[in-house]
């Protein structure tokens, strides 16, 4: 297209376009994928609006069609989703949603070339990929419920266009003029083999143009209907990958069918890695809400958001399909499934914990965010502190449980040490006095740390006690001080107080050094030293 309004790319975009179009290169295909997945999504959120704006009401058989045109060397995906205005066009075609070039670069660098098409998933950047096989891009879009339709142009290298447009009906049109050497993208038999790898379990018809007609593509089942002996590794791991934007294996994968009160299928996965910038944002679980096969949502917060790394479709045929926004805040349907899932995954997580090698790698990647219910869901809060893996001065990693079993004759206290750095930790000189004692400390190093053990207070009918405050406790353990070490600390230590003055609110003698000549202790009942520094970092 010529004329319109030229826009630049924003300086992220520029670089991204490079990134993407050759770190990808040895596995082009998969702008396809990212091309229909865009479709799909559009008609889902569609469908969805037009529940509660009838002027966005979708057209009878709605689909993704692929049509190529070997003579015009033109591939045109198109939909008959929301579409996008103006504006969208510029906004989501134009600037960086989510993260970082520079992080998306510093990524792309990590992974093997066979690992890289998923990142662009996790990186929102799906787009993008078209001029991977495209020296010219056209989009032609239709917002739903607006009769005005806009073409944004590009080449990929530092701006577009847009000028008004026309199209019938909303939706959008993507149009590929492909490159020399992209040729294989135009033959219909090669385009059905992708959207069969890639595509076939969207729920939307994809149909791909040839001999004069529109050919079904995808089989559109519901991979999660079908009894679990026809389905393969391979499906459930390509489907894993679809719902979640990882590319990865899951460390579990959970498929069962509930009946009786309430009445969902589910199909959920644990990944088997952390997914680059996981979580610390969006604290709500992701987890995709169908209601008899159709996509309803994704933001129901089916799980509590310390199960937020669970990916996954949760499909119920006990609510209507033209479920709203405010009806599934109200409805007590989704209690219930929130209930029944959350409960199926602990127990999992019970299961798998037996494996203790494989459960420390899933502990590894998630254990921080699932120590964030011991702080903030007292419902859970008992199993999820039993769930836990701590690193300890005497076990390597331990359970509570185990520590609490290991315990000293005449120990009441289950103690721990928190601290950023894993690596000093456990040199501090805090533990010195517990190391010549022989009891156990657990080392905690995680920002959250800091927060759940007061929350939990106790376990096993054993408070937890950070080492920094227990001072006073390590005396049961020692002899007292003879009365040569006593005469001496009665000079030294009025003038260490003298030469301190109001900086300590106390000095005194202690049998918890063994190496070192002091240690700064909190005063017995205020907030634990690490928790202290955390918070004037914070400005409380
Ligand atoms: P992501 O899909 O992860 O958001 P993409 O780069 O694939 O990232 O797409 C960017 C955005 O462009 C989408 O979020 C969506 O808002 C918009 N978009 C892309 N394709 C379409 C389409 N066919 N219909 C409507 N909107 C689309
Ligand atoms: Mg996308």
């Amino acid at each position: 297209a010529t004329g319109g309004e030229e826009h630049a790319f924003s300086a992220e975009v520029g670089r991204l376009l490079d990134l993407v179009v050759h770190a990808l290169y040895s596995e082009r295909e998969i702008f396809l994928r990212e091309l229909v997945a865009n479709a799909a999504d559009a008609t889902d959120r569609r469908r969805f609006e037009a529940l509660t704006d009838a002027a966005q009401a979708l057209p009878e058989g709605a689909k993704v069609r692929i049509e190529p045109d070997k003579d015009a060397r033109r591939l045109t995906i198109s939909d008959d989703g929301a579409g996008m205005s103006k504006d969208e066009l510029a906004r989501n075609l134009g600037t960086i949603a989510r993260s970082g070039t520079r992080a998306f670069g510093e990524e792309l660098a990590k992974h093997k070339p066979e690992e890289r098409s998923g990142l662009i998933g996790q990186f929102g950047v799906g787009f993008y990929a078209a001029f991977m096989v495209a020296e010219h891009v056209d989009v032609v879009s239709r917002r739903a419920g607006t009769d005005e339709a806009w073409r944004w142009s590009s080449d990929g290298k530092g701006s577009f266009t847009l000028s008004p447009a026309t199209r019938e009906q909303p939706g959008t049109d993507i149009i590929l003029y492909m490159k020399e050497d992209a040729d294989e993208f135009l033959d219909a038999w090669r385009l059905e083999a992708i959207v069969r790898k890639w595509a076939d379990h969207i729920a939307w018809p994809i149909t791909i143009h040839s001999d004069g007609e529109d050919k079904a593509a995808n089989a559109g089942t519901a991979l999660w209907r079908k009894p679990r002996s026809e389905v393969t590794e391979e499906q459930l791991t390509e489907f894993y990958r679809h719902v979640s934007h990882n590319f990865d294996t899951p460390w579990a994968t959970l498929h069962w069918h509930a009946e009786g009160t309430i009445d969902f299928t589910a199909l959920l996965f644990i990944p088997g890695s952390r997914p680059f910038e996981f979580g610390e944002q969006v604290r709500e679980s992701r987890v995709r809400l169908h209601v008899r096969r159709m996509f309803i949502t994704d933001d129901a917060a089916l799980l509590p958001p310390w199960l937020r790394f669970v990916q996954g479709v949760v499909d119920t045929e006990d609510l209507p399909l033209n479920v709203s926004r405010e009806m599934l805040q109200a409805t007590p349907v989704l209690q219930r499934i929130r209930k029944a899932v959350t409960n199926r995954v602990l127990n999992e997580l019970r299961n798998r914990a037996k494996d203790a090698e494989s459960y420390a790698g899933f502990w590894d990647n998630f254990g921080p965010v699932v120590k964030e219910g011991i702080w903030d869901d007292a419902e859970y809060r008992t199993d999820l502190a039993g769930l836990a893996r701590f690193p300890s001065t005497e076990e390597g990693w331990t359970t509570l449980a185990d520590y609490v079993a290991r315990m000293k004759d005449g120990q009441e206290a289950i103690y721990y040490l928190t601290g950023d750095n894993p690596d000093t930790l456990p040199a501090s000189a805090q533990l010195e006095g517990f190391k010549a004692r022989g009891i156990e400390v657990l080392l905690l190093t995680d920002p959250v740390d800091s927060f759940w053990p007061d929350r939990l207070g106790t376990f096993e009918g054993k408070s937890l006690r950070s080492v920094s405050q227990s001072h006073a406790d390590l005396e049961k353990f020692e002899a007292p001080l003879s009365e040569g070490e006593k005469a001496e600390l009665d000079t030294l230590l009025p003038a260490l107080k003298d030469a301190l003055g109001d900086a300590v609110s106390e000095v005194r003698g202690s049998t918890r050094l063994v190496s070192s000549a002091v240690v700064l202790a909190s005063a017995g009942q205020g907030p634990d030293l690490q928790l202290q520094r955390l918070l004037r970092r914070s400005g409380q």
